[in-house]
């Protein structure tokens, strides 16, 4: 199902133009528009899920190899060393698009440096609750 009113749904099913890297029947793979470092990619989906809570199973599936495909590809062809797969969900974990993607982000030897979390800790036993609360509501 499509959104009328989601710009990523027009993007993906070709409605509106995007630098566009790779495409299928189920995705289309662009280029971000405010790219992190060069060849930035988002992958789309071209059915309307909110987030991955919402992501159909068979889009499940195969987003992830698509992710690894597209970051080898940039790695062959930006000469990245790594890349980054990261896909946010909810306002608060900086999702500003709902409609679900995929970021690839390519890592270069010479940066640029990305925000990276500072290690915490856990109280004592606050470890072994946390993971029972998590647990009890799977
Ligand atoms: P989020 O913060 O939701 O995980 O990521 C949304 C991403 O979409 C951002 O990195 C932003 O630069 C990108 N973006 C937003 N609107 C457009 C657009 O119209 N075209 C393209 N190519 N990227 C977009
Ligand atoms: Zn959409």
């Amino acid at each position: 199902m499509r959104d009328d009113n989601c710009i990523f749904c027009k993007i993906a099913n070709g409605d509106i133009p995007s630098a566009t890297i790779y495409e299928d029947d189920m995705f289309r793979v662009i280029l971000d528009l405010g790219p992190a470092s060069k060849g930035h990619a988002l992958i789309l989906p071209k059915e309307h899920f909110a987030d991955v809570t919402e992501l159909d199973d068979v889009y499940a599936e195969k987003v992830l190899k698509l992710g690894a495909k597209i970051g080898g590809a940039m790695k062959k062809s930006l000469g990245c060393a790594g890349f980054n797969l990261v896909q946010n969900n909810g306002i608060a974990a900086g999702q500003t698009v709902f409609h679900f993607h995929m970021h690839v982000i390519p890592r270069y030897e010479n940066g640029p440096e990305m925000v990276a979390w500072v290690p915490g800790s856990y109280e004592e036993g606050e470890m072994e609750k946390t993971a029972e609360e998590i647990r009890k509501a799977l």
